[in-house]
């Protein structure tokens, strides 16, 4: 049987946008020590914008932006958005277009294999140079020869700070940054934050791992983790969790569907939330 008061807790929680799918999953955050966040869309606002377009000699910045964007119209990604917002000539037809999580696009363009995405995604072509900067770059490479690159950056939610922060005051210490994205903007970003660890280059199996290992540390003191996310390639991580939050403003229906608590609207400082009403609720029952 369930006390009455968890339902309280549910009630309580869901008048502030927090949508909790089983009064176990509210007793859980009491026991919370880590928890884990994904980065694009999570802690930041997910929106990009192109800050620099750098071709490869021999190719015009508009030839570059127009070969990316007619792959990336294929793509809900942010990044896609993005590059589809700063570029407005004539998309040319993509056929044969495949979405890799955490690497990019490829598909075919009069007979050319394009391939749009990060590093990751650029191992086998040709003359590949790697941009130094900080910030996202999606590369764009044709018939195996490099073309460019395109510098996008993404700002941190204003309420990310805060909720790094009422997590700490909380007593939480581990605040952890998963991202598909590189070393340079998950370090910056999450110094930003100051939040304790981050984990960069990630792809979505990755994150899966590392939750595991965070699980593995949690679990020896009976504590517990919760992660964060909002696409669609944090399912997997969102079902690892113990406590697994969906952001479902923005989210993808996939990532609401793999969630047990639902946060509406886009705050991450909404977690410390639902654990202050978790604590509230136990309180009663005893
Ligand atoms: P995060 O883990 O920060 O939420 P994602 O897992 O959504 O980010 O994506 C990880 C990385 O994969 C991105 O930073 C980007 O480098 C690459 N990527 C994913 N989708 C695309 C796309 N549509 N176009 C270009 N790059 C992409
Ligand atoms: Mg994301």
């Amino acid at each position: 049987s369930v006390p009455l008061s968890f339902f309280g807790g549910i009630g309580a929680a869901s008048k502030q946008g927090i949508l909790v799918k089983g009064s176990n999953y509210l007793e859980a955050l009491n026991d919370v020590d880590t928890v884990a966040f994904d980065k694009t869309g999570t802690l930041t606002k997910g929106k990009f914008s192109v800050v620099q377009i750098k071709p490869q000699s021999g190719i015009s910045q508009t030839e570059l932006l127009q070969m990316a964007a007619s792959v990336e119209s294929n793509s809900t990604h942010p990044i896609a958005i993005s590059i589809m917002k700063a570029y407005d000539g004539k998309l040319l037809s993509a056929d044969n277009v495949t979405e890799r999580p955490g690497h990019g696009l490829a598909a075919s363009i009069n007979g050319r294999t394009v391939i749009v995405g990060n590093s990751k995604s650029m191992k086998q072509q040709s003359n590949f140079i790697e941009t130094q900067t900080v910030g996202t770059v999606v590369y764009v490479a044709v018939d195996g020869q490099f073309w460019g690159s395109i510098v996008i950056a993404d700002k941190p939610k204003p309420d990310a700070q805060q909720a790094i922060k009422l997590l700490n005051n909380r007593g939480i210490e581990k605040t952890v940054m998963l991202t598909g994205d590189n070393e340079k903007v998950g370090t910056a970003i999450a110094g930003k934050l100051k939040m304790s660890s981050v984990y960069a280059d990630l792809l979505p199996e990755n994150k899966v791992e590392i939750v595991k290992e965070l699980l593995a540390d949690s679990h020896k003191n009976s504590h517990k983790v919760a992660f964060v996310g909002d696409g669609i390639n944090d399912t997997p991580v969102l079902a690892t969790a113990d406590v697994g939050f969906a952001m479902g403003g923005l989210g993808s229906d996939a990532a609401v569907e793999a969630a047990d608590i639902v946060i509406m609207g886009d705050e991450p400082s909404k977690v410390a939330r639902a654990m202050k009403i978790a604590k509230r609720t136990r309180q009663i029952v005893i």
